[in-house]
């Protein structure tokens, strides 16, 4: 159960879901830096909400939930791929109220003017970037208001985190089409199924499999189980990506590094993967030579 995406249908019925499950992954991202346990909770309910969100998606490429804010917090993000591979980062100076806090809520609520941002990037075509109030006390929270509002589907999201593990729960009453208008629907479902999805537990989000969370929540409804998916901790990195980014800094950036280090050291801050260039290497981007 510890990396996977379970979708979920309800016969019959305009309901589409999704529950993900993150145990490796989470433990992999977590320890290559030295989060306090609250931001450790904020990053694994982002990286469940990007799984989720990833799986709306029709397109080939990823979508990534950012938050960036002033003060002692700068940003934090969670990335997810038509791959099921996933990946996060915050970045921040050392606060005693991170510190303290126990919850993603409590860090939420202290940070400075924080915006959070919803960034679909398709491998090919436009990309799309929204921007989510963080207003409500919780992550699941802004994300369920801003599918409300501006996707105008209702969606329920549930959203749970430890330091080992992290699970969400999507739950979406799909749009239906003239034709589908006129079958007969069952007008309390949607209601009941907010009302069920509203008795689900923190400890039960991260504990139980997508299975049990399923029969627990919806054992009167006639739910479907597609085949579950995979999701794995996965980094984007790459030495093209390094050169493009020593050719946007230009030949004299590049110059000017090589004076106090040579060869240029760039390590993926993701996964710690270090990418070196030598001189010869660095200046030979541009068409220049070792003098
Ligand atoms: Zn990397």
């Amino acid at each position: 159960m510890s990396n996977l995406r379970q979708r979920f249908y309800i016969e019959n019925c305009p309901i589409r879901g999704e529950v993900v499950h993150l145990e490796e992954a989470l433990h992999t991202i977590l320890q290559k830096r030295d989060y306090p346990q609250a931001v450790q909770i904020l990053l694994g309910e982002m990286l469940s909400a990007t799984a989720l969100l990833a799986s709306t998606l029709k397109i080939k490429g990823r979508i990534s939930l950012q938050i960036q804010a002033q003060g002692t917090f700068k940003w934090a993000m969670a990335e997810c791929n038509h791959l099921g591979e996933v990946r996060a980062l915050a970045d921040f100076e050392q606060d005693p109220r991170f510190e303290q806090a126990t919850d993603s809520s409590t860090v939420l609520a202290a940070l400075s003017q924080p915006v959070l941002f919803i960034n679909i990037e398709p491998e090919f075509g436009e990309r799309y970037q929204g921007i989510v109030p963080l207003d409500q006390p919780t992550l699941a929270g802004c994300l369920m208001q801003y599918y409300d509002l501006s996707a105008q589907i209702p969606t329920r999201i549930v959203l749970a985190s430890t330091e080992e593990r992290t699970g969400g729960l999507l739950i979406q009453l799909l749009p239906r089409n003239s034709e589908e208008e006129q079958q007969f629907v069952d007008e309390d479902l949607w209601p009941r199924l907010i009302m069920l999805t509203q008795t689900l537990k923190t400890e039960e989000l991260t504990d139980l499999s997508a299975n049990e969370i399923l029969y627990r929540l919806y054992n009167e409804e006639d739910v479907r189980l597609p085949e579950v998916e995979q999701l794995q901790f996965g980094c984007t990195c790459s030495k093209d990506k390094c050169i493009n980014a020593l050719i946007q800094i230009g030949v004299d950036a590049v110059k000017e590094t090589l004076e106090f280090q040579n060869p240029i050291e760039m390590d993926c801050q993701f996964c710690n993967t270090r990418y070196e260039f030598t001189a010869e290497e660095a200046l030979g981007l541009f068409g220049e030579h070792l003098s």
